[in-house]
């Protein structure tokens, strides 16, 4: 009775498509990208006021409720079974607000490949990630690593303003002068506060950039990372770099060290200054760097082939740990069936900011890395006891985990990504903006007071 009246209402004031079993377009609406889901309703707003109505619909019929970016999470939250997904894709526009500050308003549900493509003609990027069909929700939400990290910061360092629908359906604002503690709270809680519909970010001139890998042997991987990680303490803020090992489409433990690196710049003189260090780290067995257009240095995303499972898990390394991980990770890396292993460097700009301007918790981290297993799941679940060994040792030197390379969700996961006092901070917003969490598919912060 209750959900007859949430749906008419929802039938009469919700301006988008509704998606439901049995529609033609429900089998591509009902997942994610790299989780199936059974949804009841997909939702798909095409206005602020359609995601408020969204949002009252889901909670008045007492749903579970999915907010839906780029899809690309990995656990899969922006899907459920049997609830709601308010599914973004529809309020994707870019815009440059203030051509002589660079504001650019984005939508919630934009694609990093579709801001790239929209900000070149005027000369503009935004610090982001390296996949074009990543959504601008999920990952600025949570952090934002990408090629220009080191000079910009991460994604969420860039955010001046957003539009969040709240859930009671209220629109709110969150700058720094409106409401600052939702807008400490949504620069690292993910999605845990409402649905952004907007962001405005600062971009920055953007030029063609110096991008590539340069690769060296397996065998010398021990020696390389560490060369690579003592130069990015020092190297210029322009340089950007991401170190894989173990790529197992290229050899697996024999594979190449490959060393990708985005150099923010078109000056020649200025980029093989910045690149040759890296390019004395060893034995060069290919080096592709050259100028680039910055859109082109994104990618497009994999969907994996149905029954694929990722299961990805990411910590964050601080300077007096690099050794024994980089260690650990080259022995890793070495060995039959290794996960896929990636390492980024952050440090740079992303230091520079006080450790309590926003609610993301791992300012002092040189290095964040990734492990990665994919295949079918008696695949993935064979290589679950070889996973938690790696981890075992690697547990001592990491601190903290970077929610959006985390494929799960436990208790542990949750303390890892939001340290205690980021958490209890988080939690009194949660209060204030959630109180029934309505938004609890992401790393959650629950809102009721933690007794200790
Ligand atoms: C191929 C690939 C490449 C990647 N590359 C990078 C990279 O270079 N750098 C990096 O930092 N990360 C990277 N990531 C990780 C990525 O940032 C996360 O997977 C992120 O969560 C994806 O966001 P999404 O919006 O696409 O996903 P979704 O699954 O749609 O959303 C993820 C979470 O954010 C919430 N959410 C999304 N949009 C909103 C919104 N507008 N309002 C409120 N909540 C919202 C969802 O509810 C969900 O909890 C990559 C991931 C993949 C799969």
């Amino acid at each position: 009775m209750f959900m007859n009246s949430a749906l008419e209402t929802l039938r009469r004031d919700f301006g988008g498509d509704i998606i439901e079993p049995g529609a033609a377009e429900y089998a591509s609406a009902s997942g994610s990208v790299l989780v199936s889901g059974s949804p009841a309703y997909v939702l798909r707003p095409r206005s602020v006021a359609d995601v408020q109505a969204g949002v009252r619909f889901a909670a008045g019929a007492g749903l579970v409720l999915s907010v839906r970016g780029g899809g690309h999470g990995f656990p899969g939250f922006g899907t459920n079974d049997g609830g709601v997904v308010i599914d973004l894709r529809g309020l994707a526009s870019v815009e440059v607000v203030d051509k002589d500050r660079h504001r650019v308003r984005i939508g919630g549900g934009a694609t990093w490949g579709q801001v790239a493509a929209a900000l070149a003609p005027h000369g503009l990027a935004i610090s982001s990630g390296d996949t074009k069909s990543v959504g601008v929700g999920g990952l600025t939400l949570t952090g934002g690593i990408g090629w220009k990290v080191r000079k910009y910061g991460l994604a969420l360092d860039n955010v001046v303003d957003a539009e969040v629908v709240t859930a009671s359906g209220e629109v709110v604002r969150a700058s720094a002068e409106r409401n600052p503690e939702l807008f400490w709270a949504i620069r690292g809680g993910g999605g845990n506060f409402g649905v952004v519909t907007a962001f405005d970010f600062v971009a920055h001139p953007t030029t063609d950039v110096f991008y590539g890998k340069i690769t060296f042997p397996a065998s010398e991987a021990a020696g390389v990372l560490a060369g690579w990680a003592d130069y990015l303490r020092t190297a210029p803020a322009e340089l950007t770099s991401i170190a894989n090992l173990a790529n197992p489409f290229a050899g697996g433990p024999e594979a190449p060290v490959e060393i990708h690196v985005a150099f923010d710049g078109d000056d020649p003189d200025l980029a093989a200054q910045a690149l040759d260090p890296i390019r004395r780290l060893g034995t060069v067995l290919d080096d592709d760097v050259a100028l680039t257009p910055y859109v082109d240095t994104l990618v497009d995303g994999m969907t994996p082939p149905p029954g694929i499972q990722l299961v990805t898990r990411s910590g964050f390394v601080d300077k007096e740990s690099v050794p024994e991980v980089l260690q650990i990770l080259t022995e890793v890396g070495a060995a039959e069936r290794s996960p896929i292993i990636s390492i980024r460097s952050v440090g740079g700009a992303v230091s520079q900011v006080p450790d309590d301007a926003t609610a993301y918790a791992h300012r002092r981290a040189e290095l964040m890395f990734v492990t990665t297993i994919a295949g079918p799941k008696p695949v993935v679940e064979a290589a679950g006891p070889g996973l938690e060994a790696i981890w075992g040792r690697l547990a001592p030197h990491v601190s903290g985990a970077y929610a959006n390379f985390l494929a799960s969700a436990t208790d542990d996961d949750v303390a890892a990504v939001y340290p205690t006092w980021t958490y209890e901070r988080l939690a009194a917003v949660k209060r204030r903006y959630d109180p029934g969490n309505l938004f609890a598919r992401n790393h959650n912060v629950r809102p009721e007071v933690l007794l200790s």
